[in-house]
């Protein structure tokens, strides 16, 4: 018998009390009943984004809302600063010129973080730049880009704002909305969130909404401001994703309970654990300098290929991790610490990639890794 765990960075493991939540009988999204979960679910929203500003929900993946973030705020033809440093900064590229935008990219070495000082420079030479794009936590590296100096460069300049991709940041990493200056932040149901795909989010500041009244770029189905009315009646404009905004409601009360602090104190310990268990078995990181809290991305050794490393922990040890792609395809696997997790799955996750490197003939001291991420999470 195998049990299946899932340490992969998105979708992650849901627990199963908010699998429960969701499997209650359906009920109608335009009731009092229903209203009364949206009124709680913005709260608890604003709270995880620190914002005192608007978060909007969408029914789809966090793509959807990352594309919300491009049409509602730029115009055919406007420059946007797309940094580039994995799979996910292209996205922003690719976005933004799938609607006419001129994307200025800023290419990142994978796994590095973008130099605020670079971001400041494109901006001084070109201040017709209308939006800065990057990830809080770059996924498909493990990197996390210095959103807080980002966030200081972009505000002294008032016809920028800063768009921040933080699927599998908010909801695990400390992300100051207000405070650090964040215009526009993107987040996710099934990463940082802990629950299935289909729901996504973007918190949107004052000065955004004033690039909302402007913008010209086509948009429907992904309107901010047709949400925004919607949702100051604790209701939205299209069907909602009924179940899994209940399960919201029940991740966000978990949150609550927990305290926001601990939530980030928690995913932080994991992830150095798994860090530091991950090189005591002489292994590297492929963002070692500037590691994001919510994955992990781990070189391969020399000689062997990554994606054997993730086929053998799924087929002899049930356990889902990720490969890398693109430009790091067969050289890294991903590990995550977001989902319903504790430390003991940590401490799992360290020990199966141990034994999988011995199976796969790697010479590697058993519990090595795990001592280190033992010490570390004790
Ligand atoms: C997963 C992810 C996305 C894309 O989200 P989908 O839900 O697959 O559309 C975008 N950005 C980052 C950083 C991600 O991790």
């Amino acid at each position: 018998m195998i049990k299946n765990r899932i340490y992969s960075p998105g979708p992650v493991d849901v627990s199963p009390v908010t699998a429960l939540e969701m499997a209650r009988p359906i009920i109608h999204h335009r009731t009092k009943q229903f209203e009364a979960v949206i009124a709680e679910v913005l709260e608890g929203l604003k709270t995880v984004f620190q914002t005192k500003g608007d978060v909007i929900l969408f029914a789809s993946s966090g793509t959807g809302a990352m594309e919300s973030a491009i049409v509602n705020t730029c115009s055919p033809g406007d420059k946007v600063l797309c940094i580039r440093g994995g799979k996910f900064g292209e996205r922003w590229s690719n976005i933004t010129k799938a609607y006419g935008g001129a994307p200025v990219n800023l290419d990142v070495p994978w796994g590095k973080a973008v130099d605020p000082r670079a971001v400041e420079e494109a901006l001084a030479k070109d201040p017709s730049i209308r939006a800065v794009c990057v990830q809080a936590s770059e996924t498909s590296t493990g990197a996390a880009h210095p959103v807080k100096d980002l966030g200081a460069v972009v505000r002294r300049r008032e016809k920028t704002i800063l768009i921040v991709d933080a699927i599998t940041a908010v909801g695990v990493m400390d992300i100051r909305t207000d405070e650090w200056g964040l215009d526009v932040v993107v987040g996710g149901s099934q990463k940082a969130f802990r629950l299935p795909p289909g729901i996504a989010f973007a918190s949107v500041s004052e000065k955004a909404w004033k690039h909302a009244a402007e913008a010209k770029m086509p948009r429907f189905y992904f309107d901010w401001a047709r949400e925004k009315k919607n949702l100051a009646k604790n209701t939205t404009a299209w069907t909602p994703a009924v179940s899994l905004i209940i399960g919201l409601r029940q991740v966000l009360a978990e949150m609550r309970a927990e305290g926001m602090d601990a939530v980030f104190a928690r995913s932080s310990s994991y992830a150095r654990a798994v860090r530091e268990g991950m090189r005591a078995l002489g292994l590297v990181l492929f963002a070692g300098d500037n590691p994001s809290d919510s994955i992990t991305a781990v070189c391969a050794p020399e000689g062997m290929n990554a994606d054997d490393i993730v086929k053998h922990l799924a087929k002899k040890y049930g356990i889902t991790v990720a490969g890398g792609q693109d430009a790091a395809k067969g050289r890294i696997f991903r590990l995550s610490h977001m989902g319903y997790l504790d430390a003991l799955d940590m401490i799992t996750c360290v020990a199966a990639v141990e034994m999988t490197l011995r199976d796969l003939g790697h010479k590697v001291q058993l519990g090595a890794g795990v001592k280190k991420a033992q010490e570390i999470l004790v």
